[in-house]
């Protein structure tokens, strides 16, 4: 009995079969009904038995009334305020749950997806992929002069810019402290350097004020792409090492992985040295 409950409780939470409080009130009802239809039929199987035996102490008739008055009405009762209760609880912990499961997925700076909830997506395509990763120019020195805060400021800005300038069909999300990445599949794969570009432009156009302060910044991005079926890691490096060669070849760019071929021998692997110029790009 215990098992079953258990697993009843548990089969709700994750079918989330109750949509809202009217809906478990509504099953309530509804299970209270055949509860007391049930109950009602055994009542009388009961009581025909104790005819058959002869164990009746009263008569049939009256007896029967009584059980038709008493047990569908009493039944219903009982099992609508057990269900209710065990319904709303149940209903009240699937939506904290839900909330739970958006709270671990979000990052709750930007309102964008994490690092975890962009790896589900990641996960979840098949075939062309492209994924872009986006690094805020300089932005140790906008927390150095003008402070933390104003540096969170910038990242909730830049993460507008990015949301608005992408596509519905681009996964967008904030995977560390200045850092942003872009999924695209399908089709759209294409059209990633395109996507690319405008969010740079964009993020470059955008002038606004911080504490008083008008502030622009630029953002460097590295791209590559291939087929899913290659991995979120090995294109996340290929991506990684493309905004390395962005940012040591002057920032404020978009480099693809591709352009890596290019690159003086050597100069492809990442070092904490970015901010000068390391490789140069005999293509762009
Ligand atoms: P580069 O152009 O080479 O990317 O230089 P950078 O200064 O942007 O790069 P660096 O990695 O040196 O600096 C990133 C800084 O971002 C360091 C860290 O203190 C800061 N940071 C990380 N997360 C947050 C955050 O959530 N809020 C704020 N305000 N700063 C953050
Ligand atoms: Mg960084
Ligand atoms: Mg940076």
């Amino acid at each position: 009995m215990f098992d079953l409950v258990h697993l009843w409780i548990i089969r709700q939470l994750t079918l989330g079969e109750f949509s809202s409080r009217r809906s478990v009130l509504w099953k309530a009802a509804m299970m209270a009904a055949k509860i007391a239809a049930f109950s009602y039929v055994l009542n009388v199987i009961a009581h025909l038995l104790l005819v058959a035996f002869g164990l009746l102490p009263y008569p049939l008739g009256p007896a029967l009334v009584v059980a038709t008055m008493l047990t569908p009405p009493v039944s219903f009762i009982v099992a609508l305020i057990a269900y209710s209760v065990v319904g709303l609880a149940v209903y009240d912990l699937g939506l904290s749950r839900q909330r739970f499961e958006i709270l671990s997925r979000t990052d709750m700076l930007s309102g964008l997806i994490n690092r975890r909830a962009f790896l589900d997506a990641f996960e979840q395509v098949r075939g062309p992929v492209a994924l872009i990763l986006f690094d805020i120019d300089r932005f140790k020195s906008i927390n150095d002069t003008l402070g933390h805060k104003a540096g969170d400021d910038v990242i909730v800005k830049v993460a507008e810019c990015l949301t608005s300038v992408s596509s519905d069909s681009v996964v967008v999300a904030r995977i560390g402290g200045e850092e942003f990445a872009a999924l695209l599949s399908g089709p759209s794969t294409a059209h990633m350097l395109d996507v690319a570009e405008a969010v740079r432009h964009a993020v470059e156009a955008m002038n606004f004020e911080v504490l008083g302060r008008q502030i622009s910044v630029t953002m460097s991005g590295g791209v590559s792409d291939g087929p899913a079926e290659l991995g979120f890691s090995e294109l996340f490096s290929c991506a990684d090492r493309a905004l390395y060669l962005a940012k040591a070849s002057g920032r404020n760019r978009i480099v693809h992985a591709r352009q890596l071929a290019d690159l003086v021998p050597d100069a492809s692997h990442r070092s904490d040295e970015a901010s000068e110029p390391v490789a140069s790009l005999r293509s762009a």
